[in-house]
Parts: C-alpha cells; structure tokens; sequence
C-alpha cells in the first residue's frame, strides 16, 4: 500500500517561511531517496554518517547489509534539506515513498522551523537566499 504522512494543515508551531526537514533513515536507502528528490527539484541537501537507537532497538535483521552493528547503536543517515514551507508535504511524502520498509528501523522526520536561509557568495536572504536556480520553485512556476 502506498503510506504517506498523516494530514497535517500545514500550520506548524512556531510558523516560519523555511523549514528544516530533518531525516534519520537506513543508509542503503539514501540513493533513492536523494535521486527521487533531485527529481522533483530538491537540490540541497545535507547528509551525515549518524548513529541511534529507536525502537528497533538496535536489532540488525539485515547482517549481511549495511545495518551491521557490534553495539545497540545501528548505521543511520541523517538527511537535512531546508524548503520553503510550501514545499515541506512534497518532501515529506516523497522521503516516506522511497525510504519505507514497512519493517521496524525505518526511520523518522522531524520539522525544524528555520528564522533565516544566508547565501554565503552572495549574501543574499530570505527568499531569495532559499530558492535554488532550476530548483523546484522554478521547476513548479514553469509547469
Ligand atoms: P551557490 O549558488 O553559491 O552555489 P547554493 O545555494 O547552491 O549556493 P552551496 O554553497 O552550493 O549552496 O551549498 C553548500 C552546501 O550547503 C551544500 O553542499 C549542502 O550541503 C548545503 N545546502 C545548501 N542548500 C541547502 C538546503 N536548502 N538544505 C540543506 N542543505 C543545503
Ligand atoms: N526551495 C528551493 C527552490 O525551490 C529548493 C530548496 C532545496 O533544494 N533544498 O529553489
């Protein structure tokens, strides 16, 4: 079956323009996640090599995959990418439709509010600081 997020009303506490979808999901699943998402106009992103423990509780179902541990602390990747908050259902939909198992360890999301996006070259701010050139926001504008 095919699961996305839970509605939500995009009305997040406390309101920003920019949100921080944060990430946390099995390394092997990372290529999909990131080619999906540069398809859809997504090109910022961060990753970074991360180690947890949620429910799963450490077990490693996969041993022969990447999801190998000694300890009760299993692989994971964290995956950060700054959108605009129009854009925050798409990516959370399309994370969620390439990183799911179905099994315990999936992963998890959280939305961080965002007070500003600084373009380091330019200086620019704000909107102008966010928006990628051929990134979604152009992507969706031309369509
Ligand atoms: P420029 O036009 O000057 O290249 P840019 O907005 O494309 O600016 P970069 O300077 O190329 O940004 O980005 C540097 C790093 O910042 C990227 O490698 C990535 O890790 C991170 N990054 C940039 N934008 C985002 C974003 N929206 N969300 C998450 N990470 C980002
Ligand atoms: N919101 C930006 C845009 O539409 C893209 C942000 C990102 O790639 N993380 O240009």
């Amino acid at each position: 079956p095919v699961i996305r997020a839970e509605s939500s009303t995009p009305e997040y506490f406390p309101d920003a323009k920019f949100y921080k979808v944060e990430a946390i999901l099995r390394p092997w699943r990372i290529p999909q996640v990131s080619s999906a998402l540069l398809k859809m106009g997504i090109r910022g992103v961060t990753v970074s090599d991360v180690r947890g423990f949620g429910s799963q509780g450490g077990s490693t179902e996969r041993q022969a995959g990447s999801e190998f541990s000694e300890d009760k602390f299993l692989a994971k990747v964290k995956m950060e990418i700054v959108v605009s908050k129009e854009q925050v259902e798409a990516v959370i939909d399309k994370i969620i439709e390439k990183a799911r198992t179905g099994e315990i360890g999936d992963g998890k999301i959280f939305l961080v509010p965002i007070s500003d996006v600084i373009r380091v070259r330019t200086g620019e701010r704000g909107d102008k600081g966010e928006r990628m050139s051929g990134g979604r926001a152009d992507m969706v504008s031309t369509s």
